[in-house]
């Protein structure tokens, strides 16, 4: 016979006593949940509060860019160029111009300075001529313009942005290029205009067997940084910024990667990989070695993160430039602005050129790393 054993009085009463033990835990781990949760959902609600009206980031290249490597006066000299971009950009948006109009003269600025590796002072290709890339993005509406290959139009962020607003294509190279730069009226030069003293030497030395051997080991080794034989740092120009009206665009200049050979073209002309900027998100324009944020997809990874997993700007590009990135060794950096006016410059190599303004007016700049 089976013996049902039915539960006793004080059986009842421990198991109630256990049970109210149990419910109790539950309450109290539930109250933790939610309070971690209040934690949690606070510290990305504070991303998402406007902070200020407008401002704007910049970006002059990552690369060996370390202290004791410029003279006082060098330094100075990259600092003031910086500042006078940050300014221009700062004069736009203060009277209600567009992210994309700031954008382009900012990186105008910079194009036109022998400082950086875009337009005027850009590296040369082993032919000794000069081949400029550039792209442009309005992440208001997702329109973007980029050009590639190009040799006499003087600021090609000009023709990103004319490429984008003139016409039905995203992206135009070479020859094709340049023929809708001169419709537009686009001021042209010949490839000479971009050569400087500077680039001719270093081309010369790369090009020399010990050079190219230096310069192989340096990219296979991207981080350390004293192999490379003469400048090495990057020095691409960026610029990421959000308007009064509320939107965001970047933008991305470049002559590319010193010796580069059969029209090679980097990162920053393919959407996605060295620009990309959406409302949604943020405007982004990376620099570094543009093969590996080709493949990483860089920009629209850091964008995909924040829409994706609700990720902040700070943590999606630090996800993407110090874990990803670096774990491949590919080097270089970000920068970037969200509609909240967040703003990000995260790079894994000694330094990158950089810098912001806000609606405040006081312009930061900084070379190195910290
Ligand atoms: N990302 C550029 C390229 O690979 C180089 C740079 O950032 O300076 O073309």
């Amino acid at each position: 016979m089976v013996k049902i054993t039915r539960p006793t009085n004080s059986n009842n009463r421990i198991n109630k006593g256990r049970s109210m033990k149990n419910i109790s835990a539950l309450l109290c781990l539930m109250l933790m949940w939610f309070l971690l949760g209040c934690v949690e959902s606070n510290s990305s609600d504070e991303e998402k509060i406007a902070k200020v009206e407008f401002g704007l980031v910049i970006h002059g290249g990552a690369g060996n860019i370390y202290k004791g490597r410029y003279s006082e006066d060098e330094e100075k000299e990259y600092r003031l160029k910086l500042e006078e971009a940050l300014q221009a950009g700062y004069t736009i948006l203060k009277n209600g111009g567009t992210s994309p109009e700031a954008v382009e003269k900012v990186i105008h600025v910079l194009e036109d300075s022998p400082l950086f590796n875009a337009g005027k002072g850009a590296v040369m290709t082993s032919e000794e001529t000069v081949e400029l890339d550039a792209a442009i993005m309005d992440g208001s509406n997702l329109n973007a313009g980029t050009c590639a290959g190009i040799k006499h139009v003087k600021n090609p962020i000009s023709l990103a942005k004319a490429i984008m607003e003139k016409s039905p294509h995203v992206m135009l190279i070479g020859e094709g290029a340049e023929k809708f730069a001169e419709e537009s009226g686009l001021e042209m030069v010949a490839n000479e205009y971009f050569f400087t003293e500077k680039r001719k030497q270093e081309i010369k030395i790369i090009k020399t067997k010990e050079g190219e051997e230096n310069l192989k080991v340096y990219r296979d080794k991207s981080f350390q940084d004293d192999m490379y034989p003469v400048d090495g740092k990057f020095g691409t120009v960026g610029c990421a910024a959000l308007d009064k009206h509320g939107n965001i665009a970047s933008g991305t200049s470049t002559g590319g990667m010193t010796n580069k050979k059969w029209g090679r073209v980097g990162d920053v002309p393919i959407i996605g990989a060295g620009t990309y900027a959406n409302n949604k998100t943020c405007a982004i324009s990376a620099t570094g070695h543009g093969e590996f944020f080709i493949r990483n997809v860089v920009a629209h990874d850091i964008s995909a993160l924040m829409e994706y997993k609700s990720l902040t700007l700070q943590q999606a590009a630090d996800e993407v430039v110090m874990k990803k990135l670096m774990g491949q060794k590919g080097s270089g950096g970000v920068i970037g602005i969200d509609k909240y006016g967040n703003i990000v410059m995260s790079f894994n190599s000694d330094g990158m050129f950089r810098g912001y303004i806000t609606d405040k007016g006081e312009p930061f700049t900084a070379m190195y790393k910290n």
